[in-house]
């Protein structure tokens, strides 16, 4: 089968690779119509994460389930299914909190390879929802954003507590950020301020429910987010990026007795805590538990509610992942889509 590899920072290439096979009876192995390449991919691209070469990629998918483990009941081959990036049993009392990323059977990393034509899912019956039947290909970029990006944008506004009422600030306009304001608007968000200098993904945060736009960052950003609310500060924010700026922008953005929801991926960031003991906000974050919102997410865009693929500004095939990889880097794409 073919997939894509990163060989080194700015190396990725897509070869034929050994087609993955049941390795313990609770695995199913799924068929990729389409996968996806993360603002987290660019990690390694750019030679900030520490990695060991070569290494397959992809942890974004959906798919047909071709075969199962003996231990599997509940998943079935031929079903349309999405995951999550993290197997989970989805029975154990972290996963019936909600935090299937911290599942006691947890395996982080468990789709690694998604960027192929085929992926190994460990502990398919808790990872894996199927959808109602064979989704409209038109669907198919919201079922994907669904696996990832969705979720984690979602998980980052309930954890910053959005909701009615509330003024939800954003930082960070890649494509987490972007769902964290539909996620926001979803929630019931009286007012949505997206943190963007980029036109296009302006635009975007627009139709996804933005109410303001703010194009000024650090200092700046927090100085006009506080403008707009009373000299406050805004009672969620949504930290979508993962460097230090970000997220002293997030906290010092946040009015004391609100809510920071992280989500982006850190990468040797020193937290200001003498800052934070004083601020009076609330954290809450890390990876996201996307498979806790699946279900919801289906039906949402199963009906129609919700367009979370319109995050998706270029697909191409499989085989030309490389160019969608210096796409996404180049911030010339927000998010690629990859068709098999
Ligand atoms: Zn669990």
């Amino acid at each position: 089968m073919r997939g894509v590899v990163m060989h080194g920072p700015g190396d990725v290439s897509v070869e034929e690779r050994e087609r993955p096979q049941i390795v313990v009876p609770s695995d199913a192995i799924i068929r990729v119509p389409a996968s996806c390449i993360c603002g987290s991919d660019l990690w390694p691209y750019r030679g900030i994460a520490e990695m060991s070469w070569p290494t397959p990629m992809g942890h974004e998918y959906v798919g047909i389930v071709e075969e199962v483990g003996d231990a599997v009941s509940t998943i079935k081959p031929g079903q349309f299914v999405i995951g999550s990036f993290f197997a989970s049993d989805n029975t154990c009392e972290i996963c019936q909190a909600g935090y299937q990323t911290h599942c006691v059977q947890r395996q982080p990393g468990a789709a690694t390879g998604a960027q192929s034509e085929f992926v190994r899912i460990p502990l398919a019956d808790g990872t894996l929802v199927a959808t109602p039947g064979e989704p409209d290909p038109e669907l198919i970029p919201s079922l994907l954003a669904a696996s990832d990006v969705l979720g984690t944008g979602w998980f980052a506004a309930v954890a910053a507590q959005a909701g009615p009422g509330k003024t939800v600030a954003v930082v960070g306009d890649g494509a987490v950020g972007l769902l964290g304001v539909l996620a926001a608007q979803q929630l019931g968000a009286e007012r949505i301020i997206a943190m963007s200098r980029h036109e296009p993904r302006q635009k975007l945060a627009r139709e996804f429910g933005a109410t303001d736009i703010v194009e000024e960052r650090g200092d700046e950003g927090v100085a006009r987010v506080k403008e707009l609310t009373g000299g406050l500060g805004a009672h969620s924010v949504v930290e979508a990026v993962g460097t230090e700026e970000s997220m002293r922008q997030a906290i010092r953005s946040t009015r004391p007795g609100g809510h920071v929801g992280y989500v982006g991926v850190f990468h040797d960031v020193a937290l200001p805590v003498e800052e934070l003991f004083f601020s009076g906000i609330n954290l809450h974050g890390g990876p996201a538990p996307v498979r806790r919102f699946l279900p919801e997410f289906i039906d949402l865009i199963w009906n129609r509610r919700i367009d979370p693929g319109k995050v998706f500004d270029l697909e191409l095939p499989l085989d030309q992942a490389a160019p969608g990889y210096d796409a996404m880097d180049t911030r010339q794409a927000i998010k690629v889509l990859l068709r098999s």
